[in-house]
């Protein structure tokens, strides 16, 4: 993982690549993904490989959300078949795997329904492990909670209007806290294992947080109960993850 905050200022400087971004028709927010695939390190002050990463805590550590048993499943068996399959779809289709996955995402219109669905599927969940945390404080400060604040009128209120967003999610798919083209926190959710930084995507930005509402997210302990899963779900935030995601793109 890479700290990108001195790369994108860079990049945001180097008007000879953002020509190039004009010049290729992006549009705003396509062009803040653009700007990060570019350089080559990915988003959000993170760049993602195709590799499954470890785990950053045990698989009980997220009890007052998540049960360990959906832990290890979750991670070992739904996580790693998107990683593998990720893998084999970059293989059969000539993708260099030294590079960010985000740079697959941002172009996903080219490649297979196999990419789109095992590239996302492999992004959003390494994205979702780092967003969690047994340690969690109860809400962001400063710029992140400033942002929230005046862009959803409250802590609270954001936390509703998220909420809302995966409750809302018919079937499979994720919620999502991003920041668009003009530089503004936005809340959405995508279907199946889409997320923002798609090219197909009906929403377009950074995540900065994401929450899995697949059945397989939550089922054994809450079954059919989504909103209860959501509501406990905030107590396993990782703010400080969050937060450097929002500073390294503000
Ligand atoms: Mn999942």
């Amino acid at each position: 993982m890479e700290k990108h905050t001195t790369s994108r200022r860079s990049f945001i400087s180097n008007s000879a690549k953002a020509t190039l971004a004009i010049t290729a028709g992006i549009t705003a927010s396509g062009s803040l993904m653009q700007a990060c695939g570019q350089s080559g390190v990915g988003h959000a002050g993170f760049s993602t490989g195709f590799q499954q990463q470890p785990l950053p805590y045990a698989y009980n550590a997220l009890e007052a959300a998540i049960d360990a048993m959906t832990m290890e499943i979750h991670y070992s068996k739904h996580a790693a078949a998107y990683a593998t399959n990720l893998n084999d779809a970059a293989k059969a289709e000539g993708v260099d795997t030294s590079k960010p996955v985000e740079d697959v995402l941002a172009k996903i219109s080219k490649y297979s329904a196999k990419m789109r669905n095992n590239g996302g599927g492999h992004y959003n969940h390494e994205f979702f492990w780092k967003s969690m945390t047994a340690n969690s404080s109860e809400k962001p400060s400063g710029k992140l909670l400033t942002a929230i604040e005046s862009g959803f009128n409250s802590f609270d209120s954001f936390k509703t209007q998220y909420g809302d967003a995966g409750k809302n999610r018919f079937g499979s798919g994720w919620a999502w806290l991003f920041i668009d083209g003009d530089k503004k926190l936005r809340i959405g959710s995508t279907p199946n294992q889409d997320n923002p930084l798609m090219d197909t995507s009906e929403i377009k930005g950074l995540p900065i947080l994401g929450l899995d509402v697949w059945e397989h997210a939550y089922y054994l302990r809450y079954q059919n109960k989504r909103p209860d899963y959501i509501a406990n779900w905030w107590k396993v935030v990782n703010w400080d993850v969050v937060q450097n995601r929002y500073a390294s793109m503000m």
